[in-house]
């Protein structure tokens, strides 16, 4: 039965001290499906699926079980032009990134470094330094959870978007993600468009170099989630249309912005933030961090209370300034699981 006392803290980033009834970690789908979510779907207790809680703020204590989702497995096909892997969703991210590169299979260094796991990169449709999942992803493998039936969703199915997907839309009850399938091109273009990759020469660039460029500008700018609690970045860029984005650009030429493939501009809300000089602005035992504007930390005493104050400080005033209002990125999860992470902080 429940021990209402299992510690969350070392099962999320933001390293919230909250408590679960229990915590299961699952290693195939049999277990995924028969021995715990099912049962605790048939009990109606509330079960929450996690990769590593780099993605999740949790408000207060989980009233149910929590399965920590380690399904392991790459296994790699190979036609003409292209590598098919299919990962187990419990694989670790980054090491996948690694794995690959070692292996002489190029295409996802852009995305070296973003912690988590495979089955969670989907969720948001991860993305950095220009690339996001779905230029890679294949398909995603789900099992459904009144039945324990199977299901492919190709990648056009996945109706992926900016930080967005199909997967943050569907019943959370009904679903887990077990697999992703991802196709590497063997002609290798590398993405050199953003940060310090535009430095490096794109007829002599190597993958290898764009993984360690990306690893050390990350590793410069992001505070490490194994000495300082956060979650990457709190909000997201917001999509403005182009009219009103270049009237504010233009009495705040420091914001960076880039343009869609609609024509609209993605702001810069750490930008937007630090023009509120809210970098190192303090709540408790939540900051804005002191170089990552976007990023909000636990300095070592922080509640859940502290970060969603501070979120909705800092929501407030570069609305105020700027009249754009920020959306989290952040999962908040409630007592009962998956919340409405706007409503929280407006
Ligand atoms: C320091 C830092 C830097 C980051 N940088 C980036 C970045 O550059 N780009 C980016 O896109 N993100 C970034 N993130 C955010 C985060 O790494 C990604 O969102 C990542 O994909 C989350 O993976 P996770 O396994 O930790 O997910 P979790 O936090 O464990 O889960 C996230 C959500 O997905 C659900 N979920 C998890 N696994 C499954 C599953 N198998 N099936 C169904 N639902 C599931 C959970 O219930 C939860 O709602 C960063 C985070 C940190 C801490």
């Amino acid at each position: 039965m429940s021990s209402q006392r299992v510690s969350l803290k070392p099962w999320n980033t933001f390293g919230i001290d909250v408590y679960a009834n229990n915590v299961i970690i699952v290693h195939s789908v049999e277990s995924l499906f028969c021995n715990s979510w099912t049962n605790g779907v048939r009990q109606s207790e509330p079960v929450l699926l996690l990769g590593e809680g780099s993605n999740v703020l949790f408000l207060q204590d989980f009233r149910g079980k929590v399965l920590i989702n380690r399904i392991k497995g790459i296994s790699v096909t190979e036609t003409t032009h292209t590598w098919l892997l299919h990962v187990g969703a419990g694989e670790n991210w980054h090491q996948l990134v690694e794995t690959t590169l070692c292996k002489g299979l190029a295409g996802l260094e852009n995305l070296a470094l973003i912690p988590g796991c495979v089955g969670s990169a989907p969720i948001q449709n991860i993305g950095a330094y220009g690339v996001e999942l779905r230029q890679v992803c294949e398909y995603v493998d789900i099992i459904l959870l009144n039945d324990g039936s199977h299901q492919r969703l190709k990648a056009t199915e996945c109706c992926f978007g900016y930080r967005d997907s199909v997967f943050k839309h569907r019943d959370k009850n009904h679903y887990a993600i077990i697999a992703v399938g991802l196709r590497l091109i063997k002609q290798w273009r590398p993405v050199l468009s953003h940060g310090a990759l535009k430095m490096l020469n794109p007829k002599t660039v190597t993958p290898i170099q764009v993984f360690h460029t990306v690893c050390e500008t990350r590793r410069s700018k992001i505070p490490n989630p194994k000495y300082i609690g956060n979650a990457g970045s709190f909000f997201k860029n917001p999509l403005v249309r182009a009219s009103i984005a270049f009237n504010l650009l233009a009495l705040h030429p420091k914001i960076p912005y880039h343009l869609n493939n609609n024509g609209d501009v993605v702001l810069s809300a750490a930008g937007l933030i630090d023009q509120c000089k809210l970098k190192g602005y303090r709540i408790g035992g939540a900051a804005v961090h002191d170089q990552q504007a976007l990023v909000f930390i636990n300095t070592g005493t922080a509640s859940s209370e502290d970060i969603v104050n501070l979120a909705r400080i800092v929501r407030r005033r570069v609305g105020e300034k700027f009249n754009i209002w920020l959306e989290p990125e952040v999962c908040f999860i409630s007592s009962q699981g998956k919340i409405d992470a706007l409503e929280v902080v407006r």
